[in-house]
């Protein structure tokens, strides 16, 4: 076996990392801090690494997964037939090269060609002509329940107009329009909240909303493109699928068309790639799909995607400019970011003077120095990046950047831990950490104190009225009465919410102390766990971690808050207060399974052995591949192997697949 290097495997092992958190950032909180583009070029680079040393893919790595978007409050669907992902190619190269691997398959094949609408995908059912129940992606094999949110998306025929096929199930995407994402955000700036990045991602946000009467409000639209069990209907190919849901009231997007060769969809691809601005919908590529129903089975899938279906993305727009300096920005969380200050571009139809370069080993990677022509890109999001730098411009004059020891803000020292990417300042009444973290503390998800806007946090911090969100309880009326541009009735408003944000419960008050890592799902996780927050701060590191979704990182930076003395002095001023530390919620079923140990054998007809794992997991069961007596459950598919007779041996009970289905079904 080839050796592999200590690099290659700590490389491989960061991502891994970095992706994982990223993921969580896109689909659990809607909110990414890295553009897609960047994200696919590391997922790339892994993808490479994988491939080169087999042995470092492990079947968790977030190569082989379908990321997961499921969120607490939402009942779950288990799909009838798992939601894949697709694969992404990026240049006409790549799509000869997957032509060519359809070819060597099968052949008489023709294309269909189809807009990428930048949305999230759902799945709708309906029972005699009548919409019943629609479903988020989730993890591909479990989504959400969203029938309520999209209920409320005009497009959505609620009624088909055909009645006699009973059961119809179709797939598609649920998109914010350009200008309904515009018009959100600029709501969002004036409440001081923190924007969605590209429309997407508010789309998502959206659809996770629990009260459907404001997702009516955000008037989300749907494209259909896939149409299940299409023999039902007599259709033999995805164009002719497309035209049946058509026929029964979908809203299928025109864009598709049909073509013999490959060169053919690589000049529509170009040509949809200069159109896609024109279009009132965010395309961040085209889908292309063998046509032939058929030629799709002979073809498969793989864990994650078809094998007959490949995504081609459209570039991110990119443009060359100076970097004139690198400046240093503090997040609430103490990060320190490095930021690009370059000479102003047009870029994506507005003009860009900053840049995220994310961090300082991002910096050394790609070899940025102050005073290179560098390549700027914006893929839709809000903060632009430096991607890399034109080194045919290098002058030599160029200066290396290092990253200072002290805080920009408060000139304390700064840290950087072992196997963190990040710099940070760990003086947590550090201004610009005060001031991120009051704001967070304040913001909907959390306590959800409206009118707790920038202005009002910067004052009350400016003029020493607080030190902490501890103080804000102590507010009186004279105080607030006598901020700056702040009229009674303001005031009374502002305390009013103060006093209400008491009772929020537990989960929102974990999400609000601002603990690294623990992001609003996190928060819902250990609120399962925990009934009260004087529970959570006694919770010893190894436990945290035998809970499903908590790893070691987490658990370290929970206990960490917990032991931080300024922390626990903050608590008990909430405490003193009056502000609510337990749970109220009756627990979720979620973790119906904790604590319980699975093993498979036998292949099931319905799912995968991975995707039979990730349900058990998402309910807070344990895999394990071998059966012993600390086994729960042995699951027997067909031509089971020597594990089925060593659990009648040891006595483990026993799961055929329909007992398992019904167990795990909500
Ligand atoms: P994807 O978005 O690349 O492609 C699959 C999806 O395309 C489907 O699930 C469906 O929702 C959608 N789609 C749109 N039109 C379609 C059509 N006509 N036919 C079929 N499907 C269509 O894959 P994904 O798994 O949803 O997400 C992975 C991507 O998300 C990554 O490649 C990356 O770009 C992005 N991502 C970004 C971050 C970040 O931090 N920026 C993190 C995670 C993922």
């Amino acid at each position: 076996m080839t050796k592999i290097p200590d690099k290659i495997k700590t490389r491989a092992a960061v991502l891994r990392k970095e992706l994982e958190r990223h993921n969580r950032l896109y689909y659990v909180d809607a909110a990414p801090e890295i553009s897609d583009a960047e994200y696919d070029r590391r997922m790339s680079e892994l993808i490479a690494i994988e491939e080169k040393f087999p042995a470092l893919k492990t079947p968790d790595s977030p190569t082989q997964r379908v990321g997961g978007d499921r969120v607490e409050g939402f009942k779950s669907v288990t799909h009838s037939v798992p939601m894949m992902s697709l694969d992404n190619t990026y240049s006409p190269e790549e799509l000869r090269e997957f032509d060519g691997r359809v070819r060597k398959i099968t052949e008489k094949i023709t294309y269909i060609a189809e807009l990428k609408i930048d949305g999230l995908a759902v799945t709708l059912r309906y029972k005699n002509g009548v919409f019943e129940t629609g479903a988020t992606r989730g993890d591909g094999v479990r989504g959400d329940d969203a029938t309520a949110n999209l209920r409320t998306i005009a497009a959505l025929p609620l009624k088909l107009h055909d009645e006699k096929f009973n059961g119809v199930e179709v797939r598609g995407e649920v998109y914010l329009p350009k200008k309904q994402f515009e018009l959100i955000n600029a709501e969002r700036e004036r409440e001081g909240e923190p924007l969605f990045a590209n429309p997407r991602n508010a789309a998502a946000g959206t659809l996770k909303l629990l009260d459907p009467k404001i997702v009516a409000k955000r008037r989300l639209g749907l494209f259909v493109y896939t149409l299940l069990e299409p023999e039902k209907y007599g259709v033999l190919g995805q164009f002719e699928a497309l035209e049946k849901m058509k026929e029964l009231g979908f809203p299928v997007n025109d864009g598709y068309r049909k073509f013999r060769d490959i060169e053919e969809v690589v000049g529509y691809c170009a040509l949809m790639e200069q159109k896609r601005h024109n279009l009132p919908y965010a395309v961040d590529g085209m889908v292309i799909k063998v046509n032939e129903l058929d030629k799709q089975s002979i073809l498969g899938v793989t864990s994650k995607s078809p094998r007959w279906a490949i995504a081609y993305k459209f570039k991110a727009e990119q443009a060359r400019t100076k970097l004139k300096d690198i400046t240093v920005q503090v997040g609430r969380m103490g990060s320190l970011t490095p930021v690009a200050e370059l000479e102003p571009v047009q870029l994506a139809g507005t003009t860009v003077k900053r840049a995220t370069l994310h961090n300082e080993d991002e910096i050394e990677r790609k070899d940025v120095r102050i005073g290179d022509t560098v390549i700027v890109e914006k893929a839709g999001e809000i903060i632009p990046e430096v991607v890399g730098v034109v080194m045919d411009a290098r002058t030599g004059r160029e200066k290396k950047f290092k990253m200072p020891s002290e805080c920009p803000v408060c000139g304390s020292k700064v840290v950087r831990k072992e196997d963190d990417a990040i710099t940070r300042c760990i003086n947590i009444r550090c201004m610009a950490q005060l001031e991120g973290r009051i704001r967070h503390f304040a913001s909907r998800d959390a306590m959800n104190i409206e009118g707790m806007g920038p202005a009002i946090v910067e004052q009350l911090l400016r003029n020493k009225m607080i030190k902490d969100y501890g103080d804000l309880y102590s507010l009186t009326i004279f105080d607030v009465a006598n901020m700056d541009r702040m009229g009674q009735k303001s005031a009374d408003n502002l305390l009013n919410e103060i006093e209400a944000s008491k009772k929020r419960d537990l989960e929102n008050l974990i999400y609000a102390l601002g603990i690294r890592n623990v992001g609003q799902h996190t928060a819902e996780v250990l609120a399962e766990n925990y009934d009260s927050i004087d529970a959570l701060a006694k919770a010893p590191e190894q436990e945290l971690t035998t809970i499903h979704e908590i790893g070691a990182v987490v658990a370290n930076d929970i206990v960490e808050f917990f032991s931080g003395r300024e922390n626990r002095e903050v608590l008990e001023k909430l405490r003193a207060a009056g502000v609510n530390f337990k749970r109220t919620k009756k627990k979720a079923a979620k973790n119906v399974l904790k604590g319980k140990v699975f093993v498979f054998t036998g292949e099931m007809s319905k799912y995968s052995r991975g995707e039979a794992g990730n349900i058990v997991k998402s309910l807070g069961g344990r895999i394990s591949s071998s059966v012993s007596k600390e086994t729960d459950y042995v699951v027997v598919g067909n031509e089971p192997g020597s594990k089925y007779d060593r659990a009648v041996k040891l006595g483990v009970e026993i799961l055929n697949e329909q007992q398992f289905l019904d167990m795990v079904a909500q």
